[in-house]
This record gives structure tokens, sequence and C-alpha cells, in this order.
């Protein structure tokens, strides 16, 4: 099938399109810039540049593609969760064209896109697949057996998201906005061994596949306070490995005990944190002790985009799952569960 997948769930206008498994197109149009100043993504910023982009971006994604908009088989879009204002628009946006072109419309989840975009870089995903899913706002363990339908949460984080503890550390190191690849580069010159920072939840009576992360946002920003308190300079690059070592080493260790635990042996890791250097290279040496084939796609397709979501919308076609109603709404707090949301089927 040939699906354009539509991306506006947070600061990142993502359009791509997909046949079957094979990449066509990936267009993005990002507004991080303008939310740097901030310090985070502001809402009302966002939604505008969705706004500005949307339309541009599809035809970028259509030309690259060198297709048009009536060859397609469906169009999907991110339908939750994420920012309300921002959803809004991508949906409106896929509705439009979907009513216009005559196409069916798949309103989908953007965490399990996160995963199935894997699908464009490795194959279908095996069944089961773990999936260890990392982003700014989600940190979780998931189990599938069918990306379109079939996702079960094993644990998640109690408080901060990995990459959301990324962008406070870099904020508390000075770093800028987003985190993530600031503290995945400053690393690369510092030493992990340096400071033993807290692995949250690992003791042997705290939950297994469960994750915390605040408890090290919070030490870093002390060892880091004390250092400037007693005049010291602080080695920035030490902090930054030494706090990426920890969040690495409890996401692995977990991730391959619920391989384990439940006999499976594919993970795949997926979010906008599985494009860390240091997460994936970790991942690759614990997984081949483990026996567990691993799955990570490129950096690119890790962090938001429109690929991801043309990649599941291609998969429910291909499943033959039924296309979302004209009236779709998006739901900010989608649940990870509701891999697409339905609503009425109308006639095509
Ligand atoms: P969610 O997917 O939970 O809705 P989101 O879409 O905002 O959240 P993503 O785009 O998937 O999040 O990921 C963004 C996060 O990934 C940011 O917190 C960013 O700092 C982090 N990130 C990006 N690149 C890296 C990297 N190289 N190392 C670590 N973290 C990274
Ligand atoms: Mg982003
Ligand atoms: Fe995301």
């Amino acid at each position: 099938p040939l699906v354009l997948g539509i991306e506006t769930s947070c600061d990142e206008t993502g359009v791509g399109i997909v046949r079957g498994t094979t990449l066509l197109a990936d267009a993005v149009a990002s507004s991080v810039n303008d939310h740097a100043r901030f310090g985070g993504v502001v809402p009302e910023i966002a939604s505008r540049a969705h706004l500005e982009a949307m339309v541009p971006t599809i035809q970028r994604a259509l030309d690259t593609a060198g297709i048009k908009g009536s060859d397609l088989d469906g169009i999907a879009v991110t339908a939750g969760p994420g920012l309300a204002g921002a959803l809004l628009v991508g949906v409106s946006a896929a509705k439009a064209y979907a009513w216009a072109l005559d196409k069916p419309l798949y309103g989908v989840n953007h965490l399990a896109s996160h995963i199935c975009v894997d699908q464009l870089e490795h194959g279908r995903l095996p069944e089961p697949t773990m999936a260890l899913l990392v982003s700014g706002g989600h940190s979780s363990l998931l189990m599938t057996t069918d990306i379109t339908s079939d996702v079960r949460p094993l644990g998640a984080t109690i408080d901060d998201a990995a990459g959301e503890a990324f962008d406070k550390v870099a904020r508390v190191l000075g770093l800028g906005f987003p985190g993530g690849p600031v503290v995945d580069r400053m690393s690369r010159e510092g030493d992990r061994k340096a400071i033993r920072f807290p692995r949250g939840l690992s003791g042997p009576k705290d939950p297994a596949y469960d994750f915390s992360f605040s408890g090290l946002k919070t030490a870093v920003a002390r060892w880091v306070e004390a250092k400037r308190r007693a005049g010291e300079e602080v080695p920035v690059a030490d902090v930054a490995a030494s706090f990426q070592e920890a969040v690495t080493d409890v996401l692995t260790r977990k991730a391959i005990q619920a391989c384990r635990d439940n006999g499976v042996d594919h993970l795949m890791i997926g979010g906008g944190v599985a494009a860390n250097s240091r997460l994936r290279a970790m991942a690759e040496q614990r997984c081949e002790r483990a026996g567990i084939r691993l799955r990570v796609p490129r950096p690119g397709l890790c962090t938001d985009n429109g690929a991801m979501v043309a990649a599941l919308g291609s998969e429910m076609v291909w499943r033959d799952r039924a296309p979302s109603a004209l009236d779709l709404s998006a739901d900010s707090s989608l649940p990870v569960t509701e891999v697409s949301v339905p609503g009425q089927v109308l006639a095509h």
C-alpha cells in the first residue's frame, strides 16, 4: 500500500510517504529553533508553525516521492498523544486531504508509530517483539505481537521520561535545548565512569520494568551545584557522560530482563532517545551477549517524523484494519494501548 503520513504531535511537522515498508519521502519542518530561547516547546508557537509548514511540507513529500495525491491508498495521521493544538493541525489537514482525495483516513498512535518505523529499515517486526520506547514524553517497555492491534505495556517511568531527563540535565549544565543531542555530543569527550550517579528503581524489591529518572536528575543537579558552590570548575563532559551512562545502563538492563522473562528474543528501541549513540552501543553489546536480536532505526527515524506515521498507516492498510471516520478528533492523552482511533467507519 502507498500511504502518506502526517505527524504534528510536538514541534516537528513531518510528512512521510511509504510504499509497503519502503520509504519514498520523509519531509520534516521543525520549529525547534523558535522554542530554544524558552528552554522548551511552547504549544502556541508549535501550532502556528505547523499551520504554516503543513501544505508546503505535504507538497515537498509528494514531489520527492514522485507521486500524486490520487495515487495514495490512504492517509495516516497522528491522532495522539501530544500537544492538543499541535495535533489538531495535523488531524485537520489529514481529514481535508482524505475528504478531497476520497481516500481512507487512519488516525494512529504516535507511540506505536515510533515502533513501527523500524519496519522501513529492517523489514516487518517479528512477533512478538519487545519495544523499549524512550522519548521526550515517554519511557516504556511494550510487548507487541501485532503493531496495529496489540501493544501491551509491561512497565513505564513513574516520573520523568528519559528524554526529559536529558533535556533537564542539559539545562543544568547550560548546554541549551533540546538536551539529548548536545549531551550525546559532549559525552564523547567525557569519562563515563567519572561519577557514579544513581540507577533508579534498580533494587531487588523495585518493580522490574518501571523506570525513574527524577532522582538521577536531582543527583546531577546537586553534584553540579556543590562544585559551583565550592568555586570549582564543573567537568561538563564527565558529568554528561556519567549521566548518560546511568540512563543507558538502566534502560538496557531492564529491556533485556523483560525479553528474558517473557521469552522474547527481539528487542526494538524507538523514540528520540534511541538516537543516543551510547544507548545504541550499549544495547548492541548487551543484546549480543544475551542472544537477543536488536533492531534500532537510524537516528533520523528515531526522532519525530512523518515516515513513522506512514509506516503504521501502511501496516494498517496491509492488515485490512478499519479506517477512521472523517469526524476523527485528536486525543492529547491517547493511551499507548490504542494503536488507532477508529471512530465510525464511513463508506468509501
Ligand atoms: P513523545 O514521543 O513521548 O510524544 P516527543 O515526540 O517530544 O515525545 P521525540 O521526538 O520522540 O519526543 O524525542 C525527543 C526527545 O529525544 C528529546 O527529549 C530529546 O532530548 C531526545 N533526544 C534526541 N536525540 C537524542 C540523543 N542523541 N540522545 C539522547 N536523547 C535524545
Ligand atoms: Mg521534537
Ligand atoms: Fe515522539
